[in-house]
C-alpha cells in the first residue's frame, strides 16, 4: 500500500470514528492533510465524515491547484491558512462538535484564551485556544482571522460554530479537536458551580514540563 493510499483510508476511518461517536453530524465538519508531495487531501464539500470515500477526496498538487477527486469543502481558505502559517502544521481539523460551541456563546468567555485551565490534557494538545467571532459560513474573511493570529495558535472556535485544529499529522489533530471539545464538555458541565481549575502555577508547570507553545 502506498503512502498516500495509507493517508486516505486514515483520514476517512477517523473522521467516522468522530462521526460515530457524535463529535459532528449530518454533513459537518471538514478534513485536510499534507501529502508526501506537498500537496493535500481535502474532504469534498457537501460529504459526511461518516461516510468519506478514500478514492474520492479532493487532491491538490503542491502549487495549491486541484488535481482529482470531487470539489473541496468551501471551508478551504480555513485550512490553507493554518498550513500557510505554521510549517509544522500537517493536517487540519474542523467540527460542529456541541459542547464547544455551547462554550462560544456564553456571555463570560475569554476570547484570547477560550479553554478555561480545567485538565494538563487541555493544556499540552491545544495551548492557548483563540475564540474568533462569528462569520457567515464559507467567508474568506475566516480564513483572513486566522492569518492574522501568524501561525501563533495551533486551534481556534469560530463563535456560535466550531472548532478548527492544526497539528502535525491527522492523528495528532484528530486528537487535539477531541480535547477541545472534552475540555468545553467539562466546563459546561462544571459551570456555576466554582470547579477548582488549574491554578497559574500549576498551568505553568505543565507548560514547562510538557513543552507547550503558549503565546500569551
Ligand atoms: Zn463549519
Amino acid at each position: 500500500m502506498s503512502d498516500e493510499t495509507r493517508l486516505r483510508e486514515q483520514i476517512c476511518l477517523l473522521a467516522r470514528s468522530i462521526f460515530e461517536r457524535g463529535l459532528t453530524g449530518g454533513s459537518t465538519g471538514n478534513i485536510s492533510a499534507r501529502t508526501a508531495d506537498g500537496g493535500l487531501l481535502v474532504s469534498p464539500t457537501g460529504t459526511s465524515f461518516g461516510r468519506l470515500d478514500p478514492a474520492r477526496l479532493s487532491r491538490f498538487d503542491a502549487g495549491g491547484v486541484l488535481i482529482d477527486g470531487d470539489p473541496p469543502t468551501k471551508e478551504m481558505p480555513l485550512h490553507t491558512a493554518f498550513y500557510d502559517t505554521r510549517s509544522t502544521a500537517g493536517a487540519v481539523v474542523h467540527l460542529h462538535s456541541c459542547h464547544s460551541v455551547a462554550l462560544s456563546m456564553m456571555p463570560d468567555v475569554d476570547e484570547d484564551d477560550f479553554l478555561p485551565p480545567l485538565t494538563p490534557y487541555g493544556l499540552m494538545k491545544l495551548g492557548r485556544v483563540k475564540l474568533l467571532p462569528f462569520f457567515l459560513p464559507g467567508d474568506p474573511a475566516m480564513g483572513q482571522a486566522v492569518r492574522g493570529l501568524a501561525g501563533k495558535r495551533s486551534a481556534v472556535m469560530l463563535a456560535n460554530h466550531g472548532p478548527v485544529v492544526a497539528g502535525r499529522d491527522v492523528e495528532a489533530a484528530c486528537n487535539a479537536v477531541e480535547e477541545l471539545e472534552a475540555t468545553a464538555r467539562l466546563a459546561m458541565l462544571t459551570r456555576g458551580l466554582s470547579p477548582r481549575m488549574l491554578t497559574d502555577a500549576e498551568v505553568q508547570a505543565v507548560v514547562t514540563a510538557f513543552d507547550v507553545e503558549w503565546e500569551e
